[in-house]
Order: structure tokens, then sequence, then C-alpha cells
């Protein structure tokens, strides 16, 4: 997204009106940073009700009317609009307690969290920087406005904000922000589940996720405790060059970043490591069982974060089978038939961001895992049948041949797994012959 002229009409219209208005917050960061833009959040200083009369003709959404914000649909993008407020206390998912109105921008802009989100820009393009955010962003520093720990006291969220800012634009956390980081990394424990999960998806999709989540590992333990069994517990395996929190957090840094599904598998894919450690007679570690104790170990801290549960199912069948090795041509088509082909290929590339992150000679396997996801797009091109919905024979040929209710899903199952072998052609007469011949029921 860009400021356009569909932003700037919206500027326009208010100041007609006889108001102040600015683009704020990360929209005006990043055009600073001529980063692609999310969003584009706007603030005046007219009251909600007249908002809604000036964008009268539009399509309006009181989103948050208590707060002052507007949802106004321009060109079928949403824009929220602020009236300019001082915040009071937040106690709520994410909205203060109380609000005030202010007739200041200067007053919108101390309410905000970083000086580098703390910026205004009027529609030519003037910026507001009260606080030092162009210099903050010259220098790549995350720094609160006013005081860290009162800052952080009011909202407990905003210290998560830091370390999310801090990968997300690769910048260092200013010293005494840091500090408070750390001293009040607990409070996090009070904050809603739903907001951390938003910022934890958002940090583990920076760019500097990695080094971030090393620096801040204790953060990382608040939000996730089940992970701090990890730091720094050494896997003793030929394979492992990082200890097992280092190898979780250096294979998220190996998947693409715009990828947050396999991001997420990756941050909790070995989190069983600890509790299923042994030493084995070649004196090596091993950690049998690991994928499937961290698969239930994961759903609980996925459930814990709030995420839905198609996502905590996909996240799950990524970890549970992380580890398993894939050694035919039979084995693929079987995955691909219990997993689909666009799963099949998520696990693969899993594969080779978790090896990755392992010891050198391991990247080798890679190849292979790329010749896996070839080999599982030509078999798709082929036609070839990997699934029921591919099978030569269907539920109502089965049911005129005299099937009735759950004999009917098992005999196309073993139908299906007879083609996939290579048991049987998917050709229509020769399975009803089989049909005939084995399964006919009495
Ligand atoms: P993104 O590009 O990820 O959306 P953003 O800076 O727009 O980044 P948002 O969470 O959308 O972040 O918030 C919009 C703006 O609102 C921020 O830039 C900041 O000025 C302000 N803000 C958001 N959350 C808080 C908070 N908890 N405390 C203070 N200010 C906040
Ligand atoms: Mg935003």
């Amino acid at each position: 997204m860009k400021i356009d002229n569909n932003c700037r009409i919206l500027l326009e219209k208010l100041e007609l009106a006889g108001y102040q208005a600015f683009y704020v917050g990360g929209c005006v960061r990043d055009t600073v940073m001529r980063r692609e833009i999310n969003d584009v959040d706007i603030a005046t200083d007219a009251p909600p009700e007249q908002i809604m009369s000036v964008f009268c003709g539009y399509k309006v959404i009181p989103t948050g009317l208590k707060h002052g914000t507007i949802t106004i649909i321009n060109c079928g993008i949403p824009f929220e609009i602020t009236t300019f407020r001082i915040d009071g206390s937040y106690t709520d998912l994410r909205h203060p307690d109380s609000v005030t109105f202010s007739r200041s921008i200067y007053d919108d802009l101390s309410r905000r969290d970083f000086t580098v989100n703390a910026m205004a820009m009027d529609k030519d393009g003037n910026i507001i920087d009260p606080f030092g955010g162009i210099d903050d962003i010259k220098n790549m520093i995350i720094r609160c406005v006013g005081d860290p720990t009162s800052r952080f006291s009011e909202d407990a969220l905003r210290i998560m904000r830091a370390v999310r800012f801090a990968s997300q634009l690769g910048f260092e956390i200013e010293s005494e922000t840091a500090a408070s980081v750390d001293l009040m990394k607990e409070r996090l424990s009070n904050i809603s589940r739903e907001r951390i999960r938003i910022e934890l998806d958002k940090l583990i999709c920076g760019k500097n996720a990695a080094s971030v989540m090393l620096k801040y590992r204790e953060l990382i333990g608040v939000v996730i405790p089940e992970i701090r069994p990890c730091f720094d517990f050494e896997q003793h395996s030929q394979y492992h060059r990082y200890n097992v929190y280092e190898h979780i957090v250096r294979s998220i840094e190996k998947a693409p970043r715009d990828s947050l599904t396999l991001r997420r598998a990756l941050l909790l894919h070995d989190i069983g490591k600890p509790c299923t450690f042994k030493i084995g007679e070649d004196r090596h570690g091993h950690f049998k069982g690991h994928a499937q104790t961290s698969e239930i170990m994961a759903r609980k801290i996925l459930k814990d974060l709030r995420y839905d549960n198609k996502t905590i199912d996909l996240t799950c069948t990524l970890i549970a089978l992380h580890s398993n090795k894939i050694e035919s041509e039979r084995q693929i088509k079987q995955m691909i038939s219990q997993l689909g082909i666009d799963v099949f290929i998520l696990l693969m590339e899993m594969k080779k961001a978790d090896n990755s992150a392992k010891m050198e000679f391991v990247f080798k396997e890679n190849d292979l895992l790329d010749e896996h996801i070839r080999t599982a797009k030509r078999l798709e091109n082929e036609g070839c049948c990997m699934s029921l919905s591919r099978l030569a024979v269907n539920g109502r040929d089965l049911t005129a041949l005299g099937f009735q209710g759950p004999e009917v899903g098992a005999a196309l199952n073993e139908l299906l797994e007879l083609v996939i072998d290579g048991k049987l052609p998917n050709e229509k007469t020769l399975l009803i012959k089989y049909i005939y011949s084995k399964l006919l029921p009495m």
C-alpha cells in the first residue's frame, strides 16, 4: 500500500471542514524508512461525530466510537481516523479504559509507544517529529516516548512491541528502554493472550528474529514458559552445532519471512526435546519421540495463545511429522494422500529450515527434500491417484454394489491404499473386479 491521492483526499476533506488532519503511526515511520506500508492511520482534532458527518456518503464503520476511532472505506480500502487523544490506563484487550479528546497533535503523539511510531505527516509530506523519531530511524533505535518504566507500567504490551519492532525493523533497543524490558517483562503475563499472539507472530517473522530472540530470550520465556528448558540445553549430537534453543531460533531464521505457518511450527518443533533427552550407549544424545512430545506441548501452548483450531491443527501436523524420514515415492504418495500436496510441500520446506540450522553435512539432505518437492509436483501434474477424489470408483459405486454406512469409507480407503502402493491400477472395471473377489460384504 502507498500514501496516494486516495489518502490525501481524506485529509483534505477534514481540513476543508476546518479541522487538522495528519497521517500518524506506522505509515509515517514506514514512509520515512521507504518500507512497504501496512495500513494508513489518520489523526484529527475533529470529534468522532464530526468525522462521521465529514464523511457522510462514504461507508463509515464506528470501529471504536468511545475511543474516537472511525473507519472510513475509500475505494474499497479501510482507513482508521482517530480523534487526537490522551489515553487513560489500559486493562482490556486493545483500548485504554478512558480517553480524553484533545485539540493538539502533540498530545496524540505523546501517548504513542516509541519515537519512531510517534511522528505525524501532513498532506504535503511535512513531518512533525517532537520526540526525535527521524534520528532514531537513522540510528536504527527503538526508544520509548518518555520514561520507559512508566510507559511500560501503563501498558505492558509495549514491552513485547519493543522487541517485535526490533525484530521487524532490524533496530537495537535503546539501553534504558532495553533495561526496562528486562526489568518489567514478567508483567506481560497480565496481558491478554490475543494481544501477545499478534505481536509474537510479527516478532517471529521479523528480519532480525533470530538475534532478537537470542538477546531477549527471557522475554520469550515469559510468553512461552515451556520453552525455558531449551535455553542452553546441549544436544550432545553429531548432527547439531547449537543447543536446543539456539537451534530453534536459527531454524526460524532459515524459513522464508513471509511464511508465518512455517516459522510458528519451527518455534515449537523441538520444544519437547529437553524432556525426551537420553544419552545412548553410543554416548550420543537422543531425543526419541520428541516430535510427538513437541506436538502435545505445542497444542497446549497454541490453544493458550488463542490460535484458531485450523491453525493449531496445521502447526501440530507439521511438528509431529518434522523428523520423519522419507524413503520412497510410495511414501511420498501416501503422505500426500493424508496431508494434501500443499501441506506436504510445507513439511519439506520445514525440514529444510530445520536441517539448515544443524551441522553443515546435514544441509546436503536439502537437495533430496527439493527432489521430493519436484516428485510431488510431478505426481500431481500427472494426475496420479493420491486421494479418494481421484479414485476411479466412488461411494455411489460401492453403495450400488451393496455396501452400507462405514463399510463404504473403509472399502474406498482400502482401494486407495492398494492403488497408491501400485498393487491395483486406478481403473474402474479392475477395481470393481477386485471388490467382487475380495471386498463384497456377505
Ligand atoms: P504495523 O506496520 O505492524 O501495523 P504499526 O506501527 O502501524 O505497525 P499498530 O499496532 O498498527 O503498529 O499501531 C499503530 C500505531 O498506534 C503505532 O504506530 C503507535 O503509534 C500506536 N500504538 C499502537 N499500540 C500502542 C500501544 N500499545 N501503546 C502506545 N501506542 C500504540
Ligand atoms: Mg498498523
